[in-house]
């Protein structure tokens, strides 16, 4: 008759897989089911409503079609347009109110860093008032460059990485003025 052996298990290392996981669960479900709180204030607003129309899909395929405006049903802030001075504690408050986890989408550069609005009236960026994960720059951005940074919180959201992030042009915006320039010249 065999030697019986015990085998006894390291609760640390399975619990540690277990919550692992778990996480990967939870990131991949978070992921694709956001709520979003559209707080629109400005002319960004108008390509907001590009980005959701069929022609773009925006929202829909990405898990995050459905808006809430209660910020206590919602987990993705969508701070969208330019922030007075004046709305800036209705914003934190909006913020606040919003259960964990929760994002937040910088939509077009006044969101993002006040745009050229600069004066005494205007938040220079809703990262003086609120964490802020992702920015996308543009005046307005464009539909795809809003799908870019979707993507980009999503990535987030499933690894679980707080660090913020910024969306990059898809193209020079130097080089099309320059491409620009060569074919009206092209047309003389
Ligand atoms: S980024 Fe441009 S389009 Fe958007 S709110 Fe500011 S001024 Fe308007």
């Amino acid at each position: 008759m065999g030697e019986l052996k015990s085998v006894t298990l390291d609760a640390s290392e399975s619990s540690g897989f277990a919550t692992t996981k778990l996480d990967a669960l939870l990131g991949w479900a978070r992921k694709w089911s956001l709520f979003k709180y559209p707080f629109v204030t400005a002319c960004c607003g108008m390509e907001f409503m590009a980005l959701t129309s069929p022609r773009f899909d925006g929202s829909a395929r990405f898990g995050a079609e459905a808006p809430r405006f209660s910020p206590r049903q919602s987990d993705l802030l969508w701070v969208v347009g330019t922030i007075a001075q004046r709305q800036a504690p209705v914003l934190k408050r909006i913020y606040e109110q919003m259960m964990e986890p929760k994002w937040v989408l910088a939509f077009g550069t006044c969101a993002s860093c006040g745009g050229f609005y600069d004066n005494y009236t205007t938040v220079p960026g809703i990262d003086k008032i609120i964490p802020c994960d992702v920015y996308v720059p543009g005046c307005p951005p464009r539909p795809e460059a809003v799908i870019d940074g979707l993507m980009l919180l999503q990535d987030k959201i499933a690894r679980g990485d707080k660090r913020p992030g910024i969306v990059k042009p898809r193209e020079d915006p130097a080089a099309g003025v320059v491409r620009l320039r060569r074919n009206k010249e092209d047309r003389r």
